[in-house]
């Protein structure tokens, strides 16, 4: 925050912001978290309509007639007879609970010299009236109502039960916990607009922001208020009074982009004469076409990002340098519904294998990648891996996604000839700009940091160039190397080899990095010259802002970065990123 800069330099851009309301989020976020039927309890609408009343009572508070009625009580309260009744019963209380309190812990209290005292004291004869239940414990039910007449003393307690909460129900609940809280302080403002005024008013003149929205009708947690569309309607309508401010992106889920409302698609295109992939009249083509800068997908609502739906929107991101976001770490947000409806068989990867065993003859006996089926908060691991994206830049993994689709259309877009499996495609996606957000996440950092007798996850740092070799071992057809990175290798360390590997894989740094101890490794592997040139700055608001707030983000990873490193991941990165052949490029 230096004078010397200008004012342009001192605003960055953040690539990973959300600006949705509680209307476009399912009813029933508890399920597969809470257990059944108690999950039906925790409505997210019911509760925001709640914050919001809460919302307008405490707002009240800032009338002129308020402010008068609060001073007129503290006047009261100091100088007139009530306030003088009001301290004298609360010593009376103090004296009652005390004398109860140390009467039930008097056994503990058999030591010298308060033994004698006390035993003096409580069987005297004037005392010895009040003492009028038989057990000492029953006195408890004196206590209990005496307790909560004072505020400290309610304010421990209520600490202790959210310790003893958080220890009896795990970090899964905890984090889904704190991201219910945050979309109840934040999703209940009823216009994106408010929530984006927060956003902005904490970051300086001139800064940009990647503004994504949630798709989250398909992922069978309850129904959602306002449809996706009037998500986007809104999102836009914010992007033409901000144009040089926001850059939002468009959502693909599967399940979206087959959809068709009157015969109108949601995504509709076709490649041209010179094998150029250009949209029809659609959805997707109007939001491109009125500034969305790029495309958010989030597969642990239950699909592979190589799935048949999304490879034309692919080529199209490819062919015209527009940016994906997709969402790469294990969270609170994932597919709720029966696994088993989503693909047959769920339990088998469709494109990666592994080996069996070995025959009388030594030969590898191959089959598909086992993925045992577990709770979905677990399984969604599977869709999430960063290692599914080979499958889109690796032209080898493309044409056996190609086969396993075994679609004549999507060979066609593609150029692919299924009579010379080696001829080259026509058009493949190795330059496809993604970004696996998040980085992984802090427990694939953790694991990075924390492993140290495992050779791989030390090629980032030994193998500064090259990392796991991803592109070589693997086109060697090695189901090996495959099944166990997919098992055994820390995403961070996959993630910084994918960038190293393939040419156009960027990462974000939201949410993950909120955590001071994460800035050293941040900064470390910013040391890295083409890691540094992909890693893009992003929070995660409002997502993030339970455990930070914006500017105590920035200003934490500005100060611990330096100029240098900051001005690459908040500036030059995320502009080359949002450039693109699209309306909406920066
Ligand atoms: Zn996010």
């Amino acid at each position: 925050m230096s004078n010397k800069q200008s004012n342009t330099e001192n605003s960055f851009i953040n690539a990973h912001t959300h600006i949705f309301h509680a209307k476009d989020t399912p009813a029933h976020l508890a399920k597969k978290i809470v257990v059944w039927p108690f999950y039906y309890f925790i409505n997210t609408h019911w509760f925001v309509s709640l914050a919001q009343k809460l919302r307008a009572n405490k707002s009240k508070e800032y009338s002129y007639r308020s402010r008068n009625k609060a001073w007129q009580k503290y006047l009261t309260s100091r100088y007139s007879l009530y306030g003088f009744i009001k301290r004298c019963v609360l010593f009376i209380a103090n004296i009652v609970f005390f004398f109860y309190l140390v009467y039930i812990l008097q056994p503990m209290m058999a030591f010298w010299p308060l033994e004698g005292w006390l035993k003096q004291f409580y069987e005297s004869e004037a005392i010895d009236q009040f003492l009028f239940l038989d057990r000492r414990f029953e006195y408890l039910v004196i206590l209990l109502p005496l307790f909560l007449l004072f505020v400290n003393l309610r304010r421990s307690l209520f600490k202790l039960l959210v310790t003893y909460i958080k220890t009896k129900f795990g970090k899964e609940n905890i984090e889904f916990y704190i991201r219910y809280k945050n979309l109840l302080s934040f999703a209940r403002y009823e216009k994106s607009a408010n929530i984006f005024s927060k956003l902005k008013s904490q970051y300086p003149p001139g800064s940009k922001f990647v503004t994504l929205p949630m798709d989250m009708e398909f992922m069978k947690a309850g129904a959602i208020k306002r449809s996706y569309r009037d998500q986007m309607k809104e999102l836009l309508t914010l992007k033409n009074n901000n144009k040089e401010i926001i850059y939002p992106f468009l959502f693909a889920h599967p399940k979206r982009l087959k959809e068709e409302i009157n015969g109108y698609p949601y995504f509709a295109g076709a490649l041209d004469q010179d094998g150029n992939y250009q949209l029809q009249e659609c959805d997707v083509k109007y939001y491109f076409e009125k500034g969305c800068a790029g495309v958010k997908i989030y597969p642990a609502m239950g699909y592979y990002p190589f799935d048949e739906a999304l490879l034309p929107l692919w080529l199209y991101c490819s062919q015209n340098g527009i940016p994906i976001t997709t969402h790469c770490s294990v969270g609170p947000i994932f597919y709720r519904g029966n696994l088993k409806d989503l693909r047959q068989p769920i339990d088998q990867h469709p494109v990666f294998n592994q080996i069996i065993e070995k025959d009388e003859n030594d030969n590898e006996i191959i089959k598909d990648l086992r993925l045992p089926l577990h709770k979905n908060s677990v399984f969604q691991r599977n869709f999430t891996h960063p290692l599914n994206y080979l499958c889109l830049l690796d032209e080898n993994f493309l044409k056996d996604v190609l086969d396993y689709y075994n679609n004549v259309d999507l060979d066609d877009l593609f150029g692919y000839d299924r009579k010379d499996k080696a001829k080259k495609l026509d058009r493949n996606l190795s330059n496809l700009k993604i970004n696996l957000a998040h980085y992984g996440g802090a427990e694939n950092w953790e694991e990075f940091l924390s492993k140290d007798r495992y050779n791989e996850a030390n090629y980032i740092i030994n193998r500064p160039t090259e990392g796991l070799r991803l592109h070589k071992r693997l086109n060697n057809d090695k189901p090996t190397i495959l099944y166990n990175a997919w098992h055994f290798i820390d995403w961070f360390s996959i993630i910084s080899s994918m960038i190293l590997n393939y040419e156009n894989v960027y990462t974000d740094i939201s949410y993950t990095t909120h955590d001071l101890k994460y800035l050293n490794l941040l900064s470390e592997i910013l040391d890295n010259e083409k890691i540094s040139k992909r890693v893009l700055y992003g929070t995660d608001f409002y997502v993030v802002s339970n455990h930070k707030t914006e500017k105590q983000y920035w200003i934490d990873m500005q100060n611990s970065l330096g100029y240098k490193k900051w001005n690459k991941i908040a500036n030059i990165n995320p502009t080359e990123f949002l450039t693109s052949n699209s309306k909406g490029s920066i």
